[in-house]
């Protein structure tokens, strides 16, 4: 037997090389991961990271989307002691119930607005977007069977949207990298084209007709379907995992005419919106449509534990509790304690400091001022934000709007640039994208714009060095 690793003694290239032996990363090329090296993240603070080179990052993507409270958060740690201390698991199966999750759903349901005379009360626990998403996919192919419409079995997902890993959450989202690998997307799921305005839209088309236009691309699928035949659709708010794709104000109204119209469940991806990233706890508010499930994860515990779920509104609800009888689903950590009672400080912490409204009427604001400045740089095509998201498209003539071959990768150069300066910023494509803490100051906004303007200096260097403008 080989003996215990002690971390502490570790240099880089021993974890490295530990690494490349026994540790399969999610997303990740192996073969490429055990030629360079895995960055070994090893403490964080605020809404810096540090590697074990002892290089300082400023983290401008909270992790995976997930940190929104910021890294060292003690309240947190501390929520999650007392809970083992207390009681470290139990199951909500077999008419059982704990503290934490009983709070928690209460609480979620009071965060949650109703809209339109429907509210949501209840809420169905998991550990992730993905497993939330397949109990999406149960929950609606349940309701239209008690329903007595069984045969509404299609799901609508977008192409590019998001929506997990888990064989029905890849099968959703509309990635087509992903569908390409183990026969996705399963039966009954089905994509129509993403409300891209910068990409999709036709010359001299306005913004607001094309998001009447891109909603229009929904309706058309669920005619060719027949509307008899479609349970729900399934969309982000904004498209995160896609490269940060901010409808048209015109598209979610329009979206909210059409499944009013045929009758069929909407299910909004809230896993990145919610919790403060738009401005509000739950982004449906922000652009005012009306879903019938809400997937959340990652900040409702600003990713300190794992936690999932899905907020069921009435609609949904009511059918299952009152015709229902046992729904066949469940997880062994649904409603976790430490889980909910991580979640429980965090929104508690989320409201001492009032993080949601800062984002809507503070740090939002200032950062769509200093992000938008970007766009004057000779490399970037469009920058915009939306919230405490923001996202710009490298381009290679920004007057005519043309891009780069994909085969450059400019992205990804850009993102070298990135790590080399001390910056997190994600590469999808050509897309540059940031999801930062929600505690970030003015002044840490500035540091973050002046290291992007940087990035995009130095990317732009490389691209006239090589040739390629
Ligand atoms: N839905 C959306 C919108 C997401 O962004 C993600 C993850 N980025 C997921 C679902 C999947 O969540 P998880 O990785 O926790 O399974």
């Amino acid at each position: 037997m080989n003996a215990p690793v002690k971390s502490e003694h570790l240099n880089t290239r021993e974890i490295q090389s530990l690494d490349s032996a026994h540790f399969l990363h999610p997303f990740t090329d192996h073969g490429d991961l055990a030629t360079r090296g895995a960055r070994v993240i090893t403490h964080a603070d605020n809404i810096y990271v540090w590697d074990s080179e002892g290089n300082k990052i400023l983290d401008a993507m909270s992790g995976l989307w997930c940190v929104n409270a910021g890294y060292g958060r003690k309240e947190l740690a501390d929520a999650a002691h007392a809970q083992m201390m207390t009681l470290p698991f139990y199951n909500s199966f077999f008419q059982t119930t704990n503290v934490p999750a009983v709070k928690l759903a209460a609480k979620l349901a009071s965060l949650a607005p109703a809209v339109g005379g429907r509210s949501f009360q209840h809420v169905f626990y998991s550990s992730s977007g993905s497993e939330s998403n397949d109990s999406n996919v149960r929950m609606v192919r349940r309701y239209w069977d008690l329903m007595g419409q069984p045969q509404r079995k299609i799901i609508i997902g977008r192409h590019n949207g998001y929506h997990g890993s888990t064989m029905a959450g890849a099968s959703l989202g509309g990635m087509s990298g992903m569908h390409a690998q183990g026969d996705l997307p399963i039966p009954n799921i089905t994509h129509v084209e993403q409300p891209y305005f910068f990409e999709n839209a036709l010359p001299g088309e306005s913004e607001a007709d094309f998001g009447v236009r891109a909603a229009g691309f929904l309706e058309a699928k669920i005619l060719e379907l027949g509307a008899d035949k479609v349970a729900a659709f399934i969309a982000e708010p904004v498209q995160g995992a896609g490269g940060v794709i901010i409808p048209p104000a015109t598209y979610w109204p329009e979206i909210q005419r059409i499944v009013d119209k045929y009758g069929i469940l909407l299910i909004s991806d809230e896993v990145i919106c919610a919790f403060g990233r738009l401005g509000h706890w739950f982004a449906y508010e922000k652009f005012g449509y009306r879903p019938d499930l809400v997937t959340f994860a990652k900040a409702v515990t600003s990713g300190y534990v794992p936690l999932g779920g899905v907020m069921v509104g009435d609609r949904v609800a009511k059918v299952l509790i009152e015709q229902g009888g046992e729904f066949n689903h469940g997880y062994t950590y649904s409603g976790h304690p430490v889980a909910c009672a991580v979640a429980l400080a965090n929104i508690e912490l989320m409201e001492r400091e009032n993080l949601v409204g800062r984002v809507k009427d503070d740090i939002g604001p200032y950062l769509a001022k200093r992000f938008a400045e970007l766009a004057d740089h000779p490399l970037v095509g469009v920058a915009e934000t939306c919230g405490f998201v923001a996202g710009l498209v490298l381009v290679k003539d920004k007057v005519t709007k043309t891009a780069f071959d994909p085969n450059l990768a400019v992205g990804m150069v850009c993102r070298k640039h990135c790590f080399g300066n001390g910056l997190i910023m994600r590469a999808v494509g050509d897309r540059m994208i940031i999801a930062p803490p929600l505690v970030m100051t003015h002044a840490q906004i500035d540091e973050m714009i002046d290291l992007i303007k940087r990035c995009l200096d130095a990317t732009l260097e490389e691209v006239r060095a090589k040739g390629w403008l």
